[in-house]
C-alpha cells in the first residue's frame, strides 16, 4: 500500500515505521524540521521491547513537498491540528483515497469529512504508547491494539485490507463494529485523568493520595459515559471505572499528555476531548458539571502557560 502519515511525531512515526518495514511505502509528513532532518539522514529510529533500530525505506518530509495519490493517509496529529494538517495535504487526496484516524478524543470523523467522503474514512481506536524520545528518536513499549472500522458503519473491504496491513506490521489491529464503544471509554478515562493531572499538576498515581481524587474521576467517567448512552452508544461504566482506577493504582509518576503538553507550553487536546463532551452533553440536556469545571480550569491553565493570561495580576 501507499501510506502517507500525516503528523509523523510519536504514534505517527511507530505506525509508519512498523508499516515501512513490511514493505509499504510510507511517507511520514510533519512540520517539525529537526525531526524530518534526522529521519532523512539516519533513518527513524524506533526503541521497543524487542529491539532498537533505525528504518530507513520510508520518506520523510514537509507537507508542501509531498506528492503523489496515497492509497491511505493515516492522521495521527493532535487533535487541534488535524485541520490544519488536511488542509496541508489536500492535494493528496484522490477521489480513492481512504483517510484513517486512530487519534484520541472526539469530532475526528467531521474534521476529515471536509477532505474525503465518508465511505472513504475509517476510524479507531489504539492502546499502542509512544513517545517522541528525540529528534527522529521514537520509544514504544510494553503491548497495544488497534481497533478500527468504516466510518459510515458499513462492511467495507478496504477496511479489511488496512487492518490487515496494521496486523502484519504488529500491531495487533481488528475490524471492531463496535469502534465506538471504545471511543467513548477512552474520552471517558482521558477527560477524567488527562484533565484532573493537568488542573491539579499532579501525577497519575498522586490522584489516589485522598479519595477525592478517585471520587471525582469516577464522577466524570459517569458524565461522559452518560453522554455516550444518549448518543445510543453501549458503554461498560464498571469497566472503565476499573480501568480508572487500575490506572492510579499502577501509572506511579506519569504525566498524561495533557499536562506534559502544559509544561511545555503547547495547547492540549482539551477541547476535543471535555470540550466536545460538554458539547455533545448540551445538545442532550444532560448536566456534566464535573466535566465542564475542569475543560474551564484546563482552558485557563492553558492560557496562563501561553502568555494569554495577565502576567503578575494581583487579586486585592
Ligand atoms: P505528537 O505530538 O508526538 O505528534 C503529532 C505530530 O503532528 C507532531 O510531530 C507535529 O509536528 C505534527 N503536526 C502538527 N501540525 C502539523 C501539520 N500541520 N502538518 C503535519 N504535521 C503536523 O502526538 P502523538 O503522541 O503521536 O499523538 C497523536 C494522536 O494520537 C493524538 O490524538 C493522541 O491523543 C493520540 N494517541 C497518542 C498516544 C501516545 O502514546 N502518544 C496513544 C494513543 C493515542
Amino acid at each position: 500500500m501507499k501510506i502517507t502519515v500525516v503528523g509523523a511525531g510519536a504514534m505517527g512515526s511507530l505506525f509508519g515505521g512498523l508499516l515501512a518495514e513490511r514493505g509499504h511505502e510510507v511517507t511520514l509528513v510533519d512540520v517539525n524540521a529537526a525531526h524530518l532532518q534526522a529521519i532523512q539522514s539516519q533513518g527513524l529510529r524506533l526503541h521497543t521491547d524487542q529491539s532498537d533500530r533505525h528504518i530507513r525505506a520510508l520518506r520523510a518530509c514537509r507537507p508542501d513537498e509531498a506528492d503523489g495519490v496515497p492509497d491511505l493517509v493515516l492522521v495521527f496529529t493532535k487533535t487541534l491540528h488535524t485541520a490544519s494538517a488536511l488542509a496541508g495535504v489536500a492535494h493528496l487526496i484522490g477521489p480513492e483515497t481512504h483517510v484513517l484516524s486512530l487519534q484520541n478524543g472526539l469530532g475526528n470523523v467531521e474534521v476529515i469529512s471536509q477532505h474525503a467522503a465518508l465511505g472513504r474514512i475509517l476510524l479507531g481506536v489504539t492502546t499502542w504508547p509512544a513517545d517522541l524520545v528525540g529528534p527522529g528518536h521514537v520509544h514504544s513499549h510494553g503491548q497495544g491494539v488497534v481497533r478500527l472500522m468504516s466510518a459510515d458503519g458499513r462492511d467495507r473491504p478496504f477496511v479489511a485490507t488496512v487492518a490487515q496491513a496494521l496486523d502484519e506490521a504488529g500491531l495487533a489491529c481488528t475490524v471492531d463494529a463496535a469502534v465506538w464503544t471504545a471511543i467513548w471509554e477512552k474520552v471517558a478515562f482521558n477527560a477524567a485523568l488527562n484533565s484532573i493531572c493537568t488542573a491539579t499538576q499532579c501525577t497519575v498515581d498522586q490522584l489516589g493520595a485522598i479519595d477525592d481524587g478517585p471520587a471525582l474521576a469516577f464522577c466524570v467517567v459517569d458524565e461522559v459515559l452518560a453522554v455516550a448512552q444518549a448518543q445510543g452508544v453501549t458503554v461498560h461504566a464498571d469497566a472503565c471505572k476499573a480501568r480508572v482506577a487500575d490506572a492510579i493504582g499502577r501509572h506511579v509518576g506519569h504525566k498524561p499528555s495533557m499536562l506534559q503538553d502544559v509544561l511545555a507550553g503547547r495547547r492540549t487536546e482539551i477541547e476535543s476531548i471535555n470540550g466536545a463532551v460538554v458539547a455533545a452533553a448540551a445538545a442532550h440536556d444532560i448536566p456534566v458539571p464535573c466535566t465542564r469545571t475542569l475543560l474551564q480550569i484546563v482552558r485557563l491553565v492553558q492560557a496562563r502557560q501561553a502568555g494569554t493570561a495577565p502576567a503578575g495580576s494581583v487579586i486585592h
